[in-house]
């Protein structure tokens, strides 16, 4: 019997890789709806969205490779139904049998509906057809409006801005990434968008005149875990599908890893649910371990990294907005490390523009001491 892999993105893609070059030779089928192989979506609001990259770089794998490697990739297929019991996998392509089931079903934009019910049309940033339909809309002069400060919709802006356009963004927080990084360092944030042109309107709720007069309205007010399979299944979910440090869910033979996952974490000591790049692909690595068998816990802190114009960061930890913040550096000048600090512990660390950083960032959360300023 099979080892089936529901969802056919970064984690799903990356679960089947490792599940070959560590050497397991079972049948794998890996499933997802949307028609491309597994790729990479941080292009998507980046190097792709300017124009600087091609796609190629962004796919795990090109297409061949499943072959190659006899995994069985199923695109354009819809997982519809889950029997734990059976161990049956409905999809809208017939029936499997699995021994182990990998659930990796990611994320799905949260809809902007006032806008939406009121005849406005939307757009998202998730697909690599919705980063087309993005970059086919930007251009001198073109009046963008972005509804959310966060990640996805300030990359959104920075990118819009680089092809001429004009760029409102509109976020009802005092700050953009306000929740994620505090006020001492959002104000970077807000400070970068301002200087590169972008109409920042924060601490109101977006109307339907402010977005009357856009070319193209693009919402990122956040995403929703896919988690319907999982509950429909009978498997425990919250915000996510629960799984413990091994990444297994409430019934053992099935697992669950990136953005659904609402993982024990056993360095952290509590659950948490990240929605970043890096998790997909390590939690994705313990999992295809523990599918073949294995018995390996998920101990990594989260990483994150954005670029928007000449910004670039990294980011490692877990911190809530009220934690105190340190700051090594200079933060007009956005070349700085900041860390985060819980209890007299480093709980988070990020540096803006100082690549040489990440290796102290990361020592500065695993033992949780704050550095010497260097
Ligand atoms: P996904 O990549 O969402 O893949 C899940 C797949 O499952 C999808 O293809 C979906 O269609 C499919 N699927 C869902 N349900 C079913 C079903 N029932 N049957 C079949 N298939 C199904 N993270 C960072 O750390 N840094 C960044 O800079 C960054 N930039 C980003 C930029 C953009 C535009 C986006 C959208 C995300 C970005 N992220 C970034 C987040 C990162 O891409 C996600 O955390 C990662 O993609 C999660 O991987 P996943 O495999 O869990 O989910």
């Amino acid at each position: 019997m099979a080892i089936v892999i529901v969802g056919a993105g970064l984690a799903g893609g990356t679960a089947a890789t490792e599940l070959r070059e560590r050497g397991y030779e079972g049948e794998v089928v890996l499933l997802g709806e949307e028609e491309h192989p597994p790729y990479e979506r941080p292009p998507l609001s980046k190097g792709y969205l300017l124009g600087n990259d091609e796609l190629d770089g962004a796919f795990v794998h090109a297409r061949d490779w499943y072959a190659e490697h006899d995994v069985d990739l199923r695109t354009g297929v819809q997982a519809t139904a889950l029997d734990t019991d059976a161990h049956v996998l409905s999809t809208t392509d017939g029936d499997l049998t699995y021994e182990r089931l990998l659930l990796a079903t990611g994320a799905e934009p949260r809809r902007l509906a006032f806008a939406e019910d009121a005849g406005i049309e939307v757009a998202y940033l998730r697909t690599i057809e919705d980063s087309d339909r993005l970059k086919a809309a930007f251009g001198e002069g073109k009046r963008i409006a972005v509804v959310g400060a966060g990640w996805i919709g300030l990359e959104v802006a920075a990118a819009a801005r680089a092809a001429g356009s004009d760029v409102t963004v509109f976020e009802t927080a005092e700050l953009p990434l306000l929740r994620v990084l505090g006020p001492t360092v959002a104000r970077v944030f807000a400070d970068l968008h301002r200087e590169h042109g972008v109409d920042l309107r924060l601490g109101a709720a977006v109307s339907l005149d402010d977005l009357a007069g856009a070319d193209l309205v693009v919402a990122g007010i956040g995403v929703s875990p896919r988690v319907d399979l999982a509950r429909n299944g009978g498997l425990a979910v919250d915000d996510g599908v629960l799984v413990d440090a091994g990444l297994r869910t409430s019934v053992p033979s099935v697992l669950a890893v990136g953005d659904i996952a609402s993982q024990a974490h056993p360095v952290l000591g509590r659950r948490i649910r990240v929605e970043h790049w890096d998790t997909a692909i390590n939690q994705a690595k313990t999992a295809a371990h523990n599918l073949a068998g294995g018995d390996e816990v998920y101990d990594t802190l989260p990483y994150f990294f954005t670029d928007q114009y000449d910004l670039g960061m990294e980011y490692v930890g877990h911190a809530g907005a009220d934690d105190e913040v340190v700051v090594h550096g200079d933060l007009d000048a956005k070349t700085f490390r900041a860390f985060w600090i819980r209890d007299d512990r480093v709980v988070a660390a990020m540096h803006a523009n100082d690549w040489d950083a990440t290796d102290a960032l990361r020592e500065a959360v695993a033992t949780g001491e704050l550095p010497e300023a260097p």
